[in-house]
């Protein structure tokens, strides 16, 4: 198999590929490997082992057999020391999630910083002791008696599968609440991005976890993604990722707790009170970050009418001064999307949308997987571009009428993640948060504000109203224990 030809490439790959052999073992035949591409270039950076269903087995047989013991305070001074090793080689964490994924270092640096916030959180919540008591003579048939509360680890594993978007942070947001809950889990990192869960793991081997509580498995989903939805000592699949493998796996993981974070269309709502410079401002940073690849970008703007030409002017300017191109280049602000076959459909359905009468402002070129950032106006709801989740930089531009149009249209899709309001007049905003079919309203903020602490999830086909976020995760990965008194 070719390597990567650029040093850094090599060096990477060589640097990763050793880490990779180390955690999956002696299971893995060096022939079975998975090659890790440079979307910018197209070049091989690694390679990482392509895991059979045995070895799934074998991660979870370890996991079942082991029954972690760690102390409330240990698991906070593991996850710490994790956060302490995050920051220090934040330079070369970020640089690692630029060449699996092509996100440029802006982006990838940040989303190391935000691996730092999720780990500091965790290690809070580890120390939170959220046992309660129930004084039990409160009715006519009462007792001298009290029920006492506690959360235990699950009994069985769990299997946690990632997508390609955010290499780090999909998989810290799964991994760091299991740690804090004392569990044991088998991750699965996106067979494009597998390179950041690997760095993550031995990191917290680094900080004293325990091996078994954490195993990460690469490979190819056809061969083994089913063993870890249907494994019976698995008792938990927590998934994020697109609609359609979601929808598979609620139906494929019989009789196991299942968290499912699933795609969106995120909308910003620009009201007629609002104004446009700081609207555009969060238009074009919630479209174009992360290359448009964050589940809660933004994918659909619904300006009122009245503002519609002078806020898609200030978008068009953004858009135009949006710089992308070489992902490594500190100075770029948008890198690639994860591939030329992403950037393609992106293309096609612009185009089918021009074809059908929306006006395209800006964008909409491609080179290999480098698709610039792509502005269109006269949008209507039922083009593809729009009922679809258009996974890449384009920032379509829709208008409404009143609060009663712009609610319409924004709950006329099958998703329910978040959403974005522009506007300082309370009355409308209630409406927005009564009344929007969605996990969350930010208002003058893009949809994806978030605290990695903070719930976060949707509903509709966006998920099943389960949050993540580690407070949340922390419940999910528990079950309560009760137990009554007589004193
Ligand atoms: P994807 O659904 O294609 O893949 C996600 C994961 O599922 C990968 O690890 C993949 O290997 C695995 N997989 C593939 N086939 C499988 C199978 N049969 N059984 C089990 N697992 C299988 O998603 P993607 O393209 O990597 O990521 C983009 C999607 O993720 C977008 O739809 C985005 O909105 C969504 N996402 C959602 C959230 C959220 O919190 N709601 C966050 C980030 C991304």
């Amino acid at each position: 198999m070719k390597l990567a030809t650029s040093p850094a490439a090599k060096e990477l790959g060589a640097e990763v590929r050793r880490e990779a052999m180390r955690i999956a073992g002696d299971a893995v035949h060096s022939e079975r490997v998975i090659a890790v591409h440079y979307p910018y270039s197209g070049e091989i950076v690694a390679t990482v082992p392509r895991a059979g269903v045995d070895d799934v087995r074998r991660a979870i047989r370890i996991a079942r057999d082991y029954r972690p013991r760690l102390t409330r305070h240990e698991r906070y001074r593991i996850l710490m020391r994790a956060g302490e090793l995050i920051a220090q080689r934040k330079d070369a964490i970020a640089r690692q999630i630029t060449l699996e994924s092509g996100l440029c270092l802006k982006d990838s640096t940040y989303e190391v910083g935000r691996a730092s916030d999720v780990l500091l959180f965790a290690a809070q919540q580890a120390l939170v002791d959220d046992g309660q008591s129930f004084a039990c003579d409160l009715t006519h048939h009462g007792k001298q008696r009290r029920v006492h509360t506690m959360r235990e680890p699950l009994q069985g594993v769990i299997s946690a599968i990632t997508p390609f978007n955010h290499p780090l942070n999909q998989v810290i947001h799964k991994v760091a609440p299991a740690v804090a809950t004392n569990n044991r889990m088998v991750l699965k990192p996106s067979e494009k991005t597998p390179l950041a869960a690997l760095t993550l793991a031995d990191i917290l081997y680094e900080a004293g976890l325990p091996p078994p509580m954490l195993s990460v498995v690469t490979g190819e989903p056809a061969e083994i993604a089913d063993e870890m939805l249907t494994h019976p000592d698995v008792d938990l699949v927590s998934f994020t990722g697109g609609v359609a493998i979601g929808k598979h796996i609620a139906a494929r993981a019989v009789y196991k707790r299942q968290v499912l974070e699933l795609g969106g269309n995120d909308p910003l709502v620009v009201m007629d009170d609002a104004d446009v410079n700081k609207a555009a401002d969060l238009a074009a940073s919630g479209s174009y970050k992360n290359s448009g690849q964050r589940c809660t970008a933004v994918k659909r703007i619904f300006v009122h009418q009245r503002l519609a030409d002078d806020f898609t002017q200030a978008l068009l300017e953004r858009t135009r001064a949006w710089r992308h191109g070489d992902p490594l280049d500190p100075k770029v602000d948008m890198g690639t999307v994860i591939d030329e076959r992403a950037a393609m459909l992106f293309e096609r359905r612009v185009a089918d949308a021009v074809a059908q009468g929306a006006r395209l402002l800006h964008g909409n070129q491609r080179e290999g997987a480098l698709y610039a950032p792509t502005l269109l106006d006269q949008v209507r709801g039922a083009m593809e571009v729009v009922q679809q989740e258009t996974f890449g930089p384009v920032s379509p531009v829709m208008t409404f009428k009143d609060v009663d149009d712009a609610i319409a249209q924004v709950n006329s899709t099958a998703f329910g993640l978040s959403s974005g309001v522009c506007s300082n007049r309370l009355d409308d905003i209630m409406r927005f948060v009564r009344e929007l079919h969605v996990g969350s309203v930010n208002v003058w903020e893009v949809p994806g504000y978030r605290l990695e602490s903070t719930p976060f999830g949707g509903i509709k086909d966006s998920g099943l109203g389960y949050k993540e976020g580690v407070q949340e995760a922390c419940k999910s990965f528990t079950n309560v224990k009760t137990y009554s008194l007589p004193w």
